[in-house]
């Protein structure tokens, strides 16, 4: 093997096995690099040693002393391995410890070993010994960590912050060979450390305040990455070209004649932003930026109006069949009365006769607009002129599947992204810098806001009778299981849990149906709640993401105080969609005045951005957007919360590419943009 450098796979470097690996690649950390950059989120504070007597129940603390036993076994009840051991301290007191499904830990255990332990302390309730379970532990000669701190890592199942410490240790001699994208001259004018004392410090600090330069410099190198790769995407997209969509006064007119309603205000300024860029012959690259509900399907459909006038194709992509199927409905009705077109779907379930139809509508022509699924990317697709492409819930896709949808045809498309939670500003600029921005912020009138309630546990009964009276009125309710980060086996498995509990104990006389991520015919599932199949649909937080179901009037949020604001502001949307009066019922699992407060701004407003904004602030930009799927670290999203320094970034990034515009004096700082256009959702 080569010397291990910072593109070295983890696997390789440090000789782990095919679950590690893949444990590791499921945070995102694949190289040495990935995994160096990867400082602690936080700390766990257990302060300076005590002795076992002072120790307290329910109370974090350290404690050094003697290994006097050590021993695994199986647990008889639920076949667990259980590793055990018992620490003796200087004064005789016996502390036990208690590991649960990690028997590498038992091999490294020795009786007379000297250990220092840290977790929290609990009492037996079998033979009222004290305990800690699953504590940190390193032999006592081993370097201290920051004053009795040990590091918390992101993690995932079988994964614990104290390996992945080890790891880190055995890798930080790799830290000097880390390539700098930041330019030294930045570095000193903004007083930034280099990339490996910031490693360095970032993982081994010797005080909290070094910790947070070291987060502060790698978010600021991060950002300053990004900004470079928009940069640069552009400029390409600058340099490609497109056929221009020229705009037809008639076409619109037509448009609006035949919707039904009037386009508010912001509609009207989005499509007006996007035909300005349709003329262009260099190809539209375009967010638009609005609430779950604000109308943003009318804005993609009176984008492909001028396309089809102008004899061009529109491709609409969606995450999910039932979504796709909705589109279809939506632009059938808001296109086919008003022009000579057809509207198709694409997806993968079409029986073979009607799948060919379209395909061969589709390379002809006589297709003009083609919904669908990831079917839409499959090889055997062509269109004829693709003139537009527009992605909806854009954050569900990768770059490379945006990149294919827009191969479909020999010339360029232009490009529309839908998003579906409403994104603040700087965010916006921070993650999708390299797309122009629409935002629609007003919402069609008429609406009656869905009436909020936040539910303390003890009224849960209340909650439940209010599902009955509505169902028996002849509605439909979802219930949301608490979100779970683990991994999305175990958010299925709770939530047929809370499915089987809720059919038997809560609901016995009602239709329930289930939907989960797990679930093969999730699609169907939900097409037939929607169809009234069901009374009430139990379904895990991920996957009812913009069904529509008019008749659906309430939505019971469990465990809502796990949810960040903008997750629940979503979920909220999915009632209030008919005539009917809705609400949105939040249950708290953790009571406490600070978490019931932050869900009684969800009960107060109904502004989708405020909330994000809120929630940005409350919990960090890196939660608005779920589980870390944005590719972008907690670093560069906490640095974000200081509102000029996007901007100072931005400024330092043009002044960069404009002083250099290959950065051939910063090749680091080009690679690092180049591997940022490839891996994250810069498109
Ligand atoms: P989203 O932005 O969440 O994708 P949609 O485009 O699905 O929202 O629109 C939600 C609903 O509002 C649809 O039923 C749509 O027909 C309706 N709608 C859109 N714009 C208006 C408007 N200006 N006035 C009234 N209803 C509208
Ligand atoms: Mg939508």
């Amino acid at each position: 093997m080569a010397d291990p450098g910072p593109d070295t796979p983890l696997g390789e470097a440090l000789h782990l096995g095919a679950a590690d690996r893949r444990r590791l690649a499921r945070l995102g950390l694949h190289t040495v690099r990935d995994l160096l950059f990867d400082l602690p989120f936080g700390w766990e504070e257990y302060g300076a040693p005590v002795t076992v007597r002072e120790l307290r129940p329910g109370e974090p603390a350290t404690v050094v002393g003697t290994l006097v036993a050590v021993g695994a076994r199986r647990s008889p009840r639920r076949g667990m391995q259980l590793t055990e051991a018992v620490l003796q301290d200087e004064a005789g007191g016996r502390l036990r410890l208690v590991w649960f499904n990690q028997p590498f830990v038992a091999q490294r255990l020795e009786r007379g070993q000297r250990l220092r332990v840290a977790g929290a302390v609990s009492r037996s309730r079998y033979d009222s010994w004290l305990e800690m379970r699953n504590p940190h532990h390193e032999p006592v000669a081993a370097p201290r960590r920051v004053g009795g701190l040990m590091p918390k890592y992101h993690l995932t199942a079988g994964l614990t912050s104290r390996r992945m410490a080890r790891w880190v240790e055995q890798l930080l001699p790799l830290a000097d060979r880390l390539e700098d994208p930041v330019p030294p001259q930045t570095r000193e004018r903004k007083g930034l450390w280099g990339v490996a004392e910031a490693v360095r410090r970032g993982h081994q600090p010797s005080s909290l305040s070094e910790w947070r330069r070291a987060r502060e410099r790698m978010g600021y190198a991060e950002l300053l990455e990004l900004q470079a790769a928009f940069l640069l995407a552009r400029r390409r997209i600058a340099a490609e070209r497109a056929t221009p969509i020229p705009y037809r006064q008639e076409v619109i007119e037509a448009f609006k004649a035949n919707l039904g309603f009037q386009l508010t205000h912001a509609q009207r300024r989005a499509i007006w932003e996007v035909y300005k860029d349709l003329q262009q012959p260099i190809p539209m690259n375009r967010l638009i930026n609005g609430d779950v509900g604000s109308g943003k399907t009318a804005v993609a459909a009176a984008a492909a109006a001028m396309a089809w006038a102008a004899g061009l194709q529109t491709a609409v992509m969606a995450p999910t069949e039932i979504l796709a199927r909705q589109h279809l409905a939506k632009f059938r009705a808001y296109l086919e009365p008003a022009f000579d077109l057809r509207v198709e779907l694409l997806v993968s379930g079409l029986p073979t006769a009607e799948r060919r139809r379209v395909l061969e509508a589709a390379a002809q022509g006589s297709c003009s607009v083609l919904i669908g699924t990831h079917a839409l990317i499959e090889a055997d697709l062509r269109l004829h002129a693709l003139g537009l492409a527009v992605v909806d819930e854009q954050h569900r896709f990768g770059t490379r599947q945006r990149e294919l949808l827009r191969q479909k045809s020999p010339e360029r498309p232009h490009f529309l992204a839908m998003t579906a939670t409403p994104i603040p500003r700087t965010l916006a600029l921070a993650l999708y810098g390299e797309l122009a921005h629409s935002v629609i912020d007003q919402m069609p009138p008429g609406r009656t806001p869905v009436e909020t309630r936040v539910v303390a546990p003890e009224q849960l009964e209340a909650a439940y009778r209010l599902v009955r009276e509505e169902i028996a009125r002849g509605r439909q309710a979802f219930v949301i299981c608490p979100f779970i980060e683990e991994s999305e086996a175990v958010a299925a498995r709770a939530a047929t849990a809370e499915f089987e509990r809720l059919r038997r104990e809560v609901f016995p006389d009602l239709r329930l149906a289930l939907v989960h991520g797990r679930l093969r015919d999730k699609d169907q599932v939900m097409a037939e709640f929607a169809a009234g199949a069901s009374d009430v649909l139990v379904a895990t937080p991920v996957v009812e993401v913009g069904v529509d179901v008019p008749n659906a009037t309430v939505m019971l949020i469990e465990g809502a105080d796990r949810f960040g604001l903008a997750q629940l502001h979503q979920l909220r949307g999915r009632v209030g969609r008919g005539a009917h009066r809705s609400y949105c019922l939040l249950l708290a699992e953790d009571p406490s005045e600070r978490s019931l407060e932050r869900l009684q701004l969800l009960a107060s407003t109904a502004d989708g951005f405020r909330l994000a904004q809120e929630d940005m602030r409350l919990r960090g930009a890196g939660e608005l957007l779920g589980s870390r799927q944005h590719g972008v670290s907690d670093e560069a999203m906490e640095a974000l919360l200081k509102p000029e320094l996007l901007s100072e970034v931005r400024q330092e990034a043009e002044r960069l590419l404009t002083e250099d515009p290959e950065l051939q004096r910063w090749p680091q700082l080009w690679q690092a943009a180049e591997r940022r256009l490839e891996r994250t959702s810069v498109s």
